[in-house]
């Protein structure tokens, strides 16, 4: 009996191979489980950031306040400028230099920006680009920094290399304690359409030019806990890093120009008409259509001459990382009133009469619904105003405004194609104004904190915006035609060459492919993580949750990565890893399916085991028989309730240890399987399996994705039924973004039917 006894823990502990001989001893090997947690990869949780992904005791981050005027001289399109830094050391830390960001340097002619960019001659080239490549002058760009001086006017002095600039201090800045200085310098703005660039002058045939102006001021560094000073360079991708201040700008232009930028306008009343007036006083009541405040005939006529004279448009906007400005003579203005939460916000657009008809329809709807749905996946938008400003070829952000391109032809005509890109664009670069602008990461360092999440937005708030205005769909489209972010979309990129695929853990300048790296797949795992591995619910509230903890603050990824898990009790390491720290992909497939029956007298299996431990059958324990389909051992198919009568064993415990009553209410599956499901892709996910039985009804389980924690390359699945199953899909839905769907389908007919299908289809 106590042999017996031992056989039993042995039989029912190994799910193994019980016969397999012990193997000689392997070497040791390091932890490489995928389920392992982060903490090689994160950093250690402290005082200033807590294990729990929200700001510690201790956070503390510096402030910068600006007081700028700028003039625009519009003849030799150049700007002149000059401004007072307030530098507030909110850090434990002395400081004994400052870093201030000249981006334009990028553009100065002996940048090194071009030099880090490989080139070849191409065989056959456009005329434009040969010319811009290799026949023009190279555009005479950058700061030139005029002076840097203390509040008392003695010069200070300062180091600048390329784009970054040190100013080195009297005295050290102690914790706590303030600095002012000034700094006065002018630069050559920069043609957007010919040189490039996230900002400049677009020029027209009437002889004028359209301004959109950014990083036009030497702008300080960010500074803090993480990175000390981020004075990493700025090359042309890796966007920005900056602290927040409140900001006074004066801008000075001609005064037939009409401007706006980031801020609340001072001096309205002096600025605008007294017919602008009273209609900006009524879009200030029009919470369902713009009212349009300057109209093509005007724009029309205040471009027909330049006028002499100049005026000065003062702006004011508190906590804020950054600043910017567009104006022109030619631009028509429209704006409506939004409701968020109990204030009242202004979407606004500005545009070139090249602009419509799309323009004055579509720009100023979707700013104000842009507001409405993401407000509602992360809190109330917090500034007074949106503005969104049409600049052929930029697709640009900064606090309260954008920059967007997406013209119809001169005719007026419009693809379906570039009215979608604009409302995308648009929703987009809106976007923007919650990450980075408000929850404010470091671009130069992690592009896809802002951006992926931007683009993850953008999907929720195009579906929305297609919802609140169907009009805007062509009759073939059911949905918003979102280009990014749903699960399928991202399957060329990640399952293409290694090569030029990087991690979405890396620095945006080393990055391949950054539109895929960067904003498609973090949108992307963002969206699978929402609808197929957390669900709407625990998800919504855990990014709501990050969103508010670092609203106007400087998140890092871990305190992302750990905010979504801390709010949600859903164990996310394994999944950053996969989708953040690796460039695996996703292929989940069925390998095998055995069908097995009972069977009435001891199988093969049975035999061996006894023979192996020197026993007759008859003394093994009870035991029910399993014989596979295609075994020697097959006896007919049971009928319906014969379970019992084909399994002696089993009957007899039943009755032994059941009631009656139990005994009716016990299931009499028919039909046993086991399921190899294999896992070729890297990527740990889900196992979505729907089962389809012969009677037409299916079934759809979601195994955890833990089910892969002691074996990454393929599991096995016991499945028991009183139904034969017909087929098995795995993914039926495609929601995870499988690369290879071929392994999907058992039995493998499936796939083949569909070929079929397509090959009598493609014979018509
Ligand atoms: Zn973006």
């Amino acid at each position: 009996m106590k042999i017996i006894k031992i056989l039993c823990i042995a039989l029912i502990v190994s799910s193994g191979n019980m016969f397999a001989q012990q193997e000689e001893q392997k070497s040791g090997k390091t932890n490489t489980n995928k389920f392992r947690q982060l903490y090689d990869e994160f950093s250690t949780p402290n005082m200033f950031r807590t294990g729990s992904g929200a700001p510690g005791p201790a956070y503390y981050q510096q402030q910068a306040d600006y007081v700028i005027d700028i003039e625009l001289d519009e003849k030799n399109k150049r700007i002149h400028g000059f401004e007072t830094i307030t530098y507030t050391n909110n850090s434990p830390d002395a400081l004994n230099y400052l870093w201030i960001q000249l981006d334009q340097n990028r553009r100065a002619k002996d940048s090194k920006s071009p030099l880090i960019e490989t080139s070849t001659i191409t065989e056959a080239q456009i005329v434009s680009d040969f010319t811009k490549s290799f026949l023009k002058e190279k555009f005479d760009g950058g700061f030139n920094i005029e002076d840097v001086k203390d509040i008392n006017g003695n010069t200070l002095a300062f180091t600048i290399n390329r784009t970054m600039m040190r100013v080195e201090l009297p005295e050290t800045i102690q914790a706590g304690s303030k600095f002012s200085f000034s700094i006065k310098w002018s630069f050559n703005i920069n043609n957007h359409i010919t040189v490039k660039g996230r900002s400049g002058y677009e020029d027209f045939p009437d002889g004028n030019s359209n301004f959109v102006i950014a990083q036009f001021y030497p702008r300080m560094a960010v500074y803090n806990d993480v990175e000390g000073w981020q004075n990493s360079q700025f090359w042309g991708k890796g966007e920005f890093a900056l602290p927040f201040g409140n900001f006074e700008v004066n801008i000075t232009v001609p005064s037939d120009h009409i401007l706006d930028g980031t801020g609340r306008l001072l001096n309205r009343e002096e600025m605008y008409s007294r017919e602008m007036m009273k209609r900006y006083k009524l879009a200030k009541k029009s919470y369902n259509e713009p009212v349009v405040i300057v109209n093509t005939e005007e724009a029309e006529k205040a471009s027909k001459q330049a006028s002499k004279y100049n005026k000065t448009w003062k702006l004011y906007a508190e906590n804020v990382r950054d600043f910017a400005f567009a104006t022109s003579r030619r631009y028509l203005l429209d704006m409506m009133a939004v409701k968020i939460g109990d204030r009242d916000v202004m979407a606004v657009s500005l545009y070139p009469k090249e602009g419509n008809p799309l323009w004055e329809k579509w720009s100023t709807r979707t700013v104000a619904s842009t507001l409405l749905s993401y407000s509602r996946m992360t809190f109330d938008y917090p500034y007074h105003k949106a503005i969104s400003v049409h600049a052929e070829n930029l697709g640009m952000e900064y606090p309260m405004i954008c920059f967007n391109r997406g013209r119809p032809n001169s005719d007026g005509t419009y693809t379906d194609y570039v009215k979608y890109r604009l409302i995308s664009l648009i929703v987009h670069e809106v976007g923007h104004n919650f990450f980075p602008m408000i929850v404010n990461s470091d671009e130069r360092q992690w592009t896809w904190m802002d951006e992926g999440l931007n683009v993850f937005l953008e999907l929720i708030a195009e579906q929305d915006f297609g919802e609140r205005y169907p009009e805007v769909l062509s009759p073939e489209h059911k949905r918003y035609p979102t280009r990014r972010g749903f699960p399928n979309q991202i399957i060329p990129y990640m399952g293409g060459d290694q090569d030029y695929i990087s991690p979405i853990m890396s620095k945006g300048l080393n990055i391949h492919q950054l539109g895929n790296n960067a904003y498609a797949k973090p949108a992307t795992a963002l969206n699978i993580l929402r609808e197929t591995v957390m669900g709407r619910e625990l998800f919504d509230y855990a990014f709501k949750e990050y969103a508010n903890r670092w609203m106007f603050k400087h998140p890092t990824p871990e305190d992302f990565f750990r905010t979504m898990e801390d709010a949600s009790a859903i164990d996310l390491d394994w999944y950053w890893r996969g989708w953040f720290y690796t460039t695996d992909w996703v292929d989940i497939g069925i390998k095998d399916v055995k069908k097995y029956y009972v069977s009435s007298k001891p199988n093969d299996y049975a035999r061996s085991y006894a023979e192996q431990y020197k026993i007759p059958v008859d003394s093994l324990p009870p035991m029910v028989f399993l014989v596979e389909q295609n075994s020697y051992e097959f006896e007919p198919i049971m009928q319906e309730g014969e379970l019992l009568d084909k399994s002696k064993p089993l009957k007899a415990y039943l009755m032994d240890n059941f009631t009656e009553a139990e005994r009716n209410k016990i299931k009499q599956p028919k039909y046993f399987y086991t399921i190899t499901f294999e896992k070729p892709g890297g990527l740990v996910m889900p196992l979505i399996v729907e089962y389809n039985y012969i009677d037409g009804t299916k079934e759809k389980v979601t195994y955890p994705a833990q089910t892969w924690r002691h074996n990454d390359n393929e599991i096995t699945k016991a499945v028991a039924s009183e139904k034969e199953i017909l087929s098995i899909k795995v993914d039926p839905e495609q929601e995870t973004a499988d690369i290879d769907e071929s392994n999907n389908a058992w039995p493998k007919e499936i796939i083949q039917s569909k070929f079929e299908k397509f090959k009598s289809k493609s014979k018509r």
